[in-house]
Parts: C-alpha cells; sequence; structure tokens
C-alpha cells in the first residue's frame, strides 16, 4: 500500500462519513499510516524480496567491480601485433571509446537500478495491477496489458539512455549514421513486432498455465520452442528486410571467391548478400542466416568495403566453421534445454503467495508470477549465461581453426581481417580476465591471433614433415 492509497482509503472514508469532526479524521490517518508501516515492515522480513533486493544489488556491484577492472586494465602502449594496422591517435581514440561506454552504462545501470528498486518498495506493481485489473477485462487480456504497461514504463526509461548513446556516443566517435527518422521508424517497427510476436506468446503461456495445471511447464516449453523455430525460418525473409536491404553481392573477384569456397566445403546456399549496415552504422559484420533452402550469406556493406576480398573469405570460413561443426545447432539445443529448465522452475513457484507479498501484491495472477519470477531467475540466468560464453568462445576458437585448415594462407587472412575489425569498431584490446570470462562471447582478439598463428605453424611443421617421409620413402 502506498501514500496514494492511503489518501484514496481517506476519501473514500469521507464519503462514507459525512462531515466527521477532524480529529476523528486524523485518528483515521494515523491508524491507517501505523497499519502501513506495519504492512511495510512485514514487507522487508519477506525472504523473497530480500533474495530479489540482493539479487539487484548484488548484480549491481558485480557489473561495478567488472567495469572498474575493465578500465584500470586498460593499457596506453599499443600491442605491437597492432603497430601496422594503428595509428596511435586511433588507438587513443579506441580507449576513449571503452573509457566513454563503459562510464554511461553504469550511469545507466545506476539509474535503472534506484528506479526499479523503488518502484518494488512502493509497490509499483500493485498499483499497475489495480490499474490493468480496474479495465474488467479477462485474465489472460488482463495480464497482456499488465505486462504492456511495464514494458511500456521499462521502454520510456530506456529511451532517453538509447538516444544519448546512437546521437551522442556513437556520433562522437564516428559510428553513427542513423538518421532521426531511421531511429523513429525502427522504434516504431520494433514496437509493432513485439506486439505481434510476443503479444500471442505470452497469451499462450499464459492460457497454458491458466488451462492445464500441472503439465503447463512442458507444454509452455513445447510452445516456445516451436516458436522459435517458425522464427528462425521467418526472420531472414520476413522480419529483417523489414529492417534492412538485402543486395545479391555483384559479380567480381569476391563473388568468385566465395562461391569457388562454398563448393570446396560442399555447402548450398541460396544467395550471397550484402546489407546496408551503413544505413545505421559504420561498424562491419558478416553472418550467415536461415536453414536448408532459405540459407544465406549476409555482409555488411561496410565490411565488403573495408576488408579485401581474401580476408573477407577467411571470414566466410570462420562462419563455415561454426556451421560444419554444428556450433549454431548445439547452441540452439542448449537454448530449448535452458527453456525447459526455466518453465518447470517457473511452475514451482508460480502461486507462491510470499512470492507475491514480497512484491506487496493484493492479488495473485499468472501474469504477475512470470514477471516476479524474472527477478528470482535472475541469478540462474547469469550462471548459465556464463557457461554459454565459455562454450561459444570455445566454438569460436574451433571455428578460426577450421578457417585456417580450408583456407591456404597460413591464417594471414583472418588474422588481418580480425585486426582490421577490432581497429574499425574500436575494440578493446586488452579487456579484464573476469569481463571476459563473465561476458565476452568471443575470446579477446590477441588470443585469437596468437591461437591461429600456433595452429598455423603446427599445420606447416605437420606438412613439412610429411614431405620429408615421401622423400625418405
Ligand atoms: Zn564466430
Amino acid at each position: 500500500m502506498d501514500a496514494g492509497e492511503i489518501s484514496n482509503r481517506r476519501n473514500r472514508k469521507r464519503k462514507n462519513v459525512q462531515a466527521v469532526d477532524p480529529v476523528v479524521d486524523s485518528v483515521v490517518d494515523i491508524t491507517l499510516v501505523y497499519q502501513h508501516l506495519h504492512r511495510k515492515k512485514r514487507k522487508f522480513m519477506n525472504a523473497y524480496l530480500i533474495f530479489v533486493l540482493a539479487v539487484l544489488v548484488g548484480g549491481y556491484l558485480l557489473d561495478l567491480v567488472v567495469s572498474f577492472l575493465e578500465l584500470r586494465s586498460l593499457q596506453p602502449e599499443l600491442p605491437t601485433e597492432f603497430r601496422d594496422v594503428y595509428e596511435k591517435e586511433k588507438y587513443r581514440k579506441s580507449q576513449e571509446y571503452t573509457k566513454v561506454t563503459t562510464g554511461f552504462s553504469l550511469i545507466q545501470e545506476t539509474v535503472t537500478l534506484l528506479l526499479t528498486l523503488i518502484f518494488i518498495l512502493a509497490g509499483g506493481f500493485n498499483a499497475v495491477d489495480l490499474l490493468a485489473r480496474s479495465v474488467g477485462w479477462g485474465s489472460i487480456s488482463t495480464g497482456l496489458l499488465f505486462t504492456g504497461i511495464l514494458v511500456l514504463l521499462s521502454f520510456v526509461l530506456g529511451l532517453p539512455f538509447s538516444i544519448y548513446s546512437t546521437f551522442v556516443i556513437e556520433e562522437r566517435f564516428c559510428f553513427n549514421k542513423t538518421t532521426a527518422k531511421t531511429f523513429i521508424l525502427d522504434l516504431l517497427k520494433g514496437v509493432v513486432l513485439a506486439v505481434l510476436i510476443g503479444g500471442p506468446l505470452l497469451a499462450a503461456v499464459l492460457w497454458f498455465f491458466e488451462i492445464t495445471g500441472s503439465m503447463a511447464w512442458l507444454y509452455c516449453w513445447l510452445a516456445v520452442t516451436l516458436f522459435t523455430f517458425v522464427l528462425q525460418f521467418l526472420a531472414p525473409v520476413v522480419i529483417m528486410p523489414l529492417f534492412n536491404k538485402f543486395t545479391p553481392l555483384e559479380d567480381g573477384e569476391l563473388k568468385e571467391g566465395i562461391t569457388k569456397y562454398a563448393a570446396q566445403q560442399d555447402f548450398a546456399i541460396q544467395g550471397i548478400y550484402t546489407m546496408d549496415g551503413s544505413k545505421r552504422s559504420t561498424r562491419l559484420n558478416a553472418f550467415f542466416t536461415g536453414f536448408g533452402r532459405f540459407r544465406r550469406i549476409v555482409f555488411f556493406d561496410t565490411l565488403v568495403e573495408k576488408l579485401q576480398p581474401k580476408e573477407i573469405i577467411a571470414v566466410l570460413a570462420h562462419e563455415m566453421g561454426h556451421f560444419k561443426k554444428k556450433h549454431i545447432l548445439k547452441m540452439m539445443a542448449a537454448s530449448v534445454v535452458q527453456t525447459g529448465l526455466m518453465f518447470f522452475i517457473l511452475s514451482l513457484f508460480l502461486g507462491n503467495e510470499q512470492l507475491f507479498a514480497a512484491f506487496a501484491m493484493e492479488h495473485i495472477s499468472v501474469y504477475a508470477g512470470l514477471i516476479f519470477f524474472g527477478f528470482l531467475y535472475a541469478p540462474v540466468s547469469m550462471l548459465l549465461g556464463i557457461f554459454f560464453h565459455i562454450y561459444s568462445r570455445k566454438n569460436e576458437y574451433e571455428a578460426d581453426a577450421w578457417a585456417v585448415q580450408t583456407t591456404d594462407d597460413q591464417g594471414e587472412g583472418l588474422i588481418n581481417g580480425l585486426k582490421k575489425l577490432s581497429v574499425h569498431n574500436l575494440s578493446n584490446l586488452t579487456p579484464h580476465s573476469l569481463n571476459v570470462f563473465i561476458h565476452y562471447s568471443h575470446p579477446p582478439v590477441l588470443q585469437r591471433i596468437e591461437a591461429i598463428r600456433q595452429l598455423a605453424e603446427e599445420l606447416a611443421e605437420e606438412k613439412e614433415s610429411v614431405q620429408q617421409i615421401k622423400q625418405i620413402t
């Protein structure tokens, strides 16, 4: 119960007891305030509330420590490996970029944490719930409205940060190409997509939990998994074209090289495209999308512009490594298992009264339970994220190795490509190992280059010894 509610109750009382004398009125106030404080006190003893607050504050403090270590491990001296591609001034700029972005995300996190704490402690969730209920819809529609309001609130909170990051920070470091029009259109498309995709999915989950009882988590798991697979097919054909233009790659040296490499690898492609990444940013990237018939190779136009064909083919060979080693499938399988686990744990907490008391809720509902569970699940999710990242970094080394083994330049194309990518994206060359451990899906570039060199040397030695054996025999 918050201050607003106290005054509401006071008004209600006023209506019932007309023309009460002011002394009585203030007595009523004092009891209400007492009840209010008393309830607050009980709320503070709730183990779930303590846990949720500890998770929020603990996560924040961890990020604070990691950011501090990250900034401290910046090295003003340019690593030898990068002497040929970096100018001193540009390297200084990359360090500046790390400092600015790290500082900025700390500010954003601090504001978000404070507002979240205030929202929880002031009974914000209950207020939103009462508001959604006041419309008088059925439970699933009310749930969609409740979630919609919360998403809207967090969207509004994030918007100034997103604007500042795009138009001030990225602009200052010459990454930004986004116009105000593109930015607004992106937002609108994002909202429409979130409503069209997230809405029915959430409705399905709510429906399963309300109708199917103890097996609901299983149905939800199946539904979400099915949905994810459908999205994987739809994304490259329907969703991504909404945001970017895909143009088939022009004929020439690059296309020839790619086609030749793909044929060597027995890799059937539906098309090679460039994407107008330059519409938003000057950053470089490349990826595979889709499955089977819809499989495409996509290069950002900025990548095609900045890298030599040999380097681009090395990047492609790296992506091919992910494909051949079935990394994408394994990652998807792991994420399917993760989803099942999450729904199962969710089903254990969904109707828990203490959990709802922690958030000062007057009514118990499936939809609010989903949100509150998100707070409980955060540490599990973070731990799983660390495992995913460890696994992903291992995969990156494997994909690099694949590229070295299947191209014939001893990894030089890949090394040069990686160096150009890092320079152009102003990546931090010397991240702190704790930050890498927690947040990095890719190993730091210097370690990758070292591993590539080592493998290339081993391969060369092997070749040599094979030739020597041939000569002897
Ligand atoms: Zn990769």
